[in-house]
């Protein structure tokens, strides 16, 4: 499904980003990318939906090789490939309802949904993602009046919203506590069994990643150190 063959990053500045990575995710898996702050992770996943140009190798999602410089490709891939944050990136001042329906329209746009008028098929389909995330009934309150759980939830229902193969997550659960960060991970392990969404997450911290994920590779310094199934995840990764 995701294909990095021999994928460089050198950042503008020169830094190297990332270097020799060569990996295969499959179809359906829950993959945790693990490691301390500045190993890559965030540069690997970004990579994947061309947020991050990679400067050497070849980079695949299922048949299409990401081209960041091929804008139409790139949005194509993009409509493909859901992304969550940290700062879960909602649009504070509107509704919940309204956030999710952007994930209707956000890779290809058109002239209803940029005046802000979305069917009653868009209108379903966000409801229906906002009930798998267990909050259908916060979708007219404002998204900046959430928790940020909730906030974390209604930007994993735009995700959904958009029918994505696969959902990269850039640390999702790094700014929320501990039980809340369980349940939002618990969320979007049901949603990859349900659905055989692809879903790859970076993460901070191996007893998460250990509970939650199929696999986990681990980063240090641009290059995996790590990468096998979750049972083979020792304490000296
Ligand atoms: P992680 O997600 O594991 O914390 P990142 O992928 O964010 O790591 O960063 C890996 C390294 O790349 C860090 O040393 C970071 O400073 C560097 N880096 C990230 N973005 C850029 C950039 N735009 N230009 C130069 N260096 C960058
Ligand atoms: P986080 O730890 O939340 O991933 P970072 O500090 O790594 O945040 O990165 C925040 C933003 O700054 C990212 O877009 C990253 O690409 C950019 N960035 C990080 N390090 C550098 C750097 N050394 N030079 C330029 N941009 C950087």
């Amino acid at each position: 499904m995701i294909k990095f063959e021999d994928v460089e990053v050198v950042y503008p500045n020169g830094f190297r980003g990332l270097s020799g990575i060569n990996l295969e995710i499959h179809q359906g898996e829950f993959v945790a990318i693990i490691g301390l702050s500045g190993a890559g992770k965030s540069t690997l996943i970004r990579a994947v939906n061309g947020l991050v140009p990679y400067t050497h190798g070849t980079l695949s999602v299922g048949e299409t090789v990401v081209d960041p410089k091929n804008k139409s490709k790139l949005r194509k891939l993009r409509s493909k490939v859901g992304m969550i944050f940290q700062q879960f990136n909602n649009v504070g001042r509107i509704t919940v309802l309204n956030n999710v329906l952007i994930g209707r329209s956000a890779f290809t746009p058109t002239w209803r949904s940029l005046i802000g008028w979305y069917g009653h098929q868009d209108k379903e389909v966000a409801f229906q993602s906002l009930e798998r995330v267990g909050i259908v009934e916060k979708a007219y309150n404002r998204a900046a009046a959430l928790s940020g759980g909730q906030q974390q939830r209604v930007a994993i229902a735009r995700v959904l919203a958009q029918d994505p193969e696969v959902i990269l997550a850039d640390e999702p659960v790094a700014s929320l506590d501990p039980p809340t960060a369980r349940k939002v991970l618990g969320d979007l392990r049901t949603i990859q069994r349900d659905l055989g969404i692809t879903c790859v997450v970076n993460m901070h911290h191996l007893d998460l990643a250990r509970d939650y994920a199929d696999r986990i590779i681990g980063m240090r310094d641009g290059k995996v150190v790590f990468d096998g199934p979750t049972a083979e995840a020792t304490d000296s990764v």
